[in-house]
């Protein structure tokens, strides 16, 4: 059976409006099938690799206008897209013989979509997710729940130095742990901010459970990454939010080490 968050039908692209576009840094490899139709027309082949479409120097995708769209679709049409691009930021997780499609919080669309959701997520067919359910129930505090379920003792500049000799892909991801570490900040205000923040913060563990197979503490530990971040920077959770994705859960290396 395939399983969808009913906001996965609302999700859409906003384009040259997007801040932060997915257009940019990402390895994009080629499938083989748009592969051979690239092959065909010189002006794309030339900036293809080894499989891959060859970034600029400034890390931005070589057919990235600078009205922030794709200059491969306004000339030969959506259709003309690899895999990687035409689903991005859609995802695929199989758990058994079932599948749980959704829309990755990297995207500045999906993000906003899912964190600002005024009430728990449905699954498209009906599934029961009890964790889910646990967590959305909570009416004060989230954090008593993360503490019960997933207690960690570890201070927020122990998980910022240890993410610190994760891989790294952004300078400015660098910076942000710095200053949890720097700023010395408490779990006390993380967990003060969390629970201020509680319909978002209950958004993202509810994202993170359905992604990553119900996985409680892999969600606790990035809900309470995500929250020293906030308090160090002083960024909106959304910010914080999608550059987590970004580094952590869109690297295998960094998701395993986590
Ligand atoms: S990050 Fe999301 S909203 Fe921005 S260009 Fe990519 S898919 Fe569109």
């Amino acid at each position: 059976m395939r399983y969808r968050p009913d906001y996965y039908d609302e999700f859409v692209c906003i384009a040259d409006k997007c801040k932060n576009t997915c257009c940019a840094q990402w390895e994009i490899d080629v499938d083989e099938v748009s592969l051979e139709r690239f092959m065909k027309h010189p002006d794309i082949a030339e900036h293809v690799e080894d499989g891959c479409i060859v970034l600029k120097e400034d890390g931005n995708c070589p057919f990235l206008n600078e009205k922030g769209l794709c200059k491969m679709i306004l000339k030969y049409g959506e259709d003309m897209l690899c895999d990687v691009c035409t689903d991005h930021p859609r995802y695929i997780s199989e758990i058994g013989d079932d599948e749980f499609i959704g829309v990755g919080i990297s995207c500045e669309a999906a993000c906003d979509l899912i964190l600002n959701r005024k009430e728990q997520f449905k699954l498209i067919p009906p599934l029961e997710l009890p964790l889910v359910d646990r967590v959305f129930e909570c009416e004060d505090s989230l954090t008593e729940l993360l503490d019960s379920l997933s207690p960690d003792e570890a201070s927020p500049a122990d998980h910022a130095k240890l993410l610190k000799t994760f891989e790294i892909l952004e300078p400015e991801w660098k910076l942000m742990l710095d200053k949890v570490i720097k700023q010395q900040v408490s779990a006390e205000a993380r967990d003060s901010f969390i629970d201020s923040n509680l319909m978002k913060f209950k958004n993202l563990m509810g994202y993170f459970l359905l992604r990553h197979d119900n996985d409680f503490y892999l969600a606790a530990i990035s809900s309470r990454i995500i929250a020293e971040l906030c308090v160090a920077n002083k960024m909106t959770m959304e910010d914080v939010a999608r550059m987590y994705s970004a580094e952590i859960e869109y690297s295998d290396i960094n998701c395993d080490l986590l």
